[in-house]
C-alpha cells in the first residue's frame, strides 16, 4: 500500500540553480585531503555543479580498506561551502554521523545501500534527523525491494524530514553483467510513479562502476525523465583512495554531460500534442482488447477446470505448459518479441488460470 508522502519539492530547497538540467550533485567518492577536496570542488564549481559530494565515512567490503578519513574531513566540507559558495552533502549510516554533520553545518546527507536496507538504522538515523530541517537523499537498497526503499522514505519522512529525495544506483547481483550493478531501472520508474512529486537522482558511477558506462547510463536516465546525476568525480582518478576505476575529472564530467541530450517532460508543439494523443487513443483500444482476450481466455480455463473435476484430473500438467511456453517463445520471437517478456505475461496467465481452477475444485469439493 503506498502512504503519502509529504514532500517539499526540490524548487524549494534552494540548492540547484533554477532551470540546471539535470540536476547535478558531483564529487570524489573519499574526500582524501584538504588538498584534493578543493582541487576537485573548485573544478566542479568552474563546470557550474552547485552540490558537493564526498564521502567521510565509507561502507567498505573489507575490514583493512580506506574507511574515510572520519570527522576532520568535515572541515573541508565547511572549507568548500566558504570559499566556493557550493552546497556539501555526505553519506551518514549512524545517529553519530547525523550528530556530527549537523554540529558542522553539512546542508545535505545521504544514505547509502548498505544502510537503506536496514529497518535498525533507517530508524535510528531518522530519529537522530528529528527537529532538523537536513534534505535528504535515500540511495535505493542493495537487495531489489522497493517496499524497503519506501519504508526507509517513510521513516525519515515521519521523523519531520520533508527535503526528500532518492538516488537510484542499482542493485547487487551474483550474475555475470556488464556492470558493477544491476540497473533494474523498472523499480526507478516503478518508485517514480509512486511519488512523482520526490526529486529523484541517478547514480551512474555506483551502477556502472566504470567510468566508460557513465555515458550510456547517464543518458538512460534522462531518457527514463530522472531529475538528476549524482555523479563521482575526483581531481586525480588514478590515485584515488576507492573507487578509483569510476571516478572522472571535473573536466571530463563536464564534456559528458555536455553530450547528454535532455528531454523534456512533454511538450507544448501542437503537431505533437496531436501525435501523442492519437497514439494513446491506440494504446487505450488494444488495451481493452487485451482484457476482453483474457476475459474469454478465462472463461474457457473455467470450462477446463469443470471438465477436469467431472473426469477427476489434476490441475497441472507441467508438460503441456512447457511445450506451450516455448511455442509461445518461439512465436513471440518471429513477432519481434523477447523471451522474458513473453514469458512473464504467460505465467502470470496461467498462474491465475490455475488459481482459477483451484476453485472450482475446491468449490467441488464442499
Ligand atoms: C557512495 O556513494 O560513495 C556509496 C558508497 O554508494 P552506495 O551506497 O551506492 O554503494
Ligand atoms: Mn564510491
Amino acid at each position: 500500500m503506498t502512504r503519502p508522502l509529504d514532500i517539499a519539492p526540490v524548487s524549494e530547497w534552494g540548492f540547484f540553480p533554477q532551470g540546471q538540467m539535470p540536476l547535478l550533485i558531483a564529487g570524489p567518492c573519499s574526500a582524501e585531503s584538504e588538498m584534493q577536496v578543493m582541487m576537485t570542488a573548485r573544478g566542479l564549481k568552474q563546470l557550474g555543479v552547485n552540490v558537493f559530494r564526498a564521502g567521510i565515512w565509507k561502507p567498505r567490503t573489507h575490514p583493512g580498506s580506506f574507511e574515510g578519513v572520519g570527522t576532520p574531513g568535515l572541515k573541508w566540507l565547511q572549507k568548500v561551502q566558504k570559499e566556493l559558495g557550493m552546497k556539501v552533502c555526505t553519506e551518514v549510516a549512524s545517529e553519530r554521523h547525523v550528530f556530527e554533520c549537523v554540529k558542522h553545518g553539512i546542508d545535505m546527507v545521504w544514505i547509502g545501500a548498505r544502510t537503506s536496507a536496514n529497518p535498525f538504522l533507517m530508524q535510528e538515523i531518522a530519529d537522530a534527523l528529528r527537529d532538523t530541517d537536513m534534505p535528504v537523499l535515500i540511495k535505493n537498497p542493495v537487495n531489489p525491494d522497493i517496499d524497503l526503499w519506501v519504508g526507509a522514505l517513510e521513516r525519515i519522512n515521519q521523523a519531520g524530514i520533508r527535503k526528500l529525495g532518492v538516488i537510484h544506483r542499482g542493485f547487487s547481483t551474483n550474475e555475470k553483467i556488464l556492470y558493477r550493478n544491476e540497473p533494474g531501472w523498472q523499480t526507478a520508474i516503478e518508485l517514480r510513479s509512486r511519488y512523482p512529486q520526490m526529486v529523484f537522482f541517478a547514480d551512474p558511477s555506483h551502477m556502472g562502476g566504470d567510468r566508460k558506462y557513465l555515458r550510456e547510463l547517464s543518458q538512460r536516465a534522462l531518457d527514463l525523465g530522472l531529475d538528476g546525476l549524482m555523479v563521482e568525480s575526483h581531481c586525480d582518478p588514478s590515485c584515488a583512495m576507492s573507487d578509483a576505476k569510476q571516478q572522472l575529472t571535473p573536466e571530463d564530467l563536464g564534456k559528458l554531460v555536455k553530450e547528454l541530450v535532455v528531454r523534456k517532460p512533454s511538450s507544448d508543439n501542437q503537431e505533437y500534442r496531436e501525435g501523442i494523443d492519437q497514439l494513446r487513443a491506440q494504446i487505450d483500444v488494444l488495451d481493452e482488447n487485451l482484457l476482453f482476450t483474457l476475459k474469454s481466455r478465462m472463461a474457457v480455463s473455467e470450462k477446463i477446470g469443470r471438465y477436469k473435476r467431472e473426469h477427476n484430473v489434476a490441475i497441472i500438467q507441467t508438460s503441456r505448459w512447457d511445450n506451450v511456453l516455448a511455442d509461445m517463445v518461439e512465436k513471440g520471437k518471429a513477432y519481434g518479441l523477447g523471451q522474458k517478456f513473453i514469458e512473464a505475461v504467460f505465467n502470470a496467465i496461467h498462474d491465475e488460470s490455475v488459481a482459477v481452477q483451484n476453485d472450482i475444485l475446491a468449490d467441488g469439493k464442499e
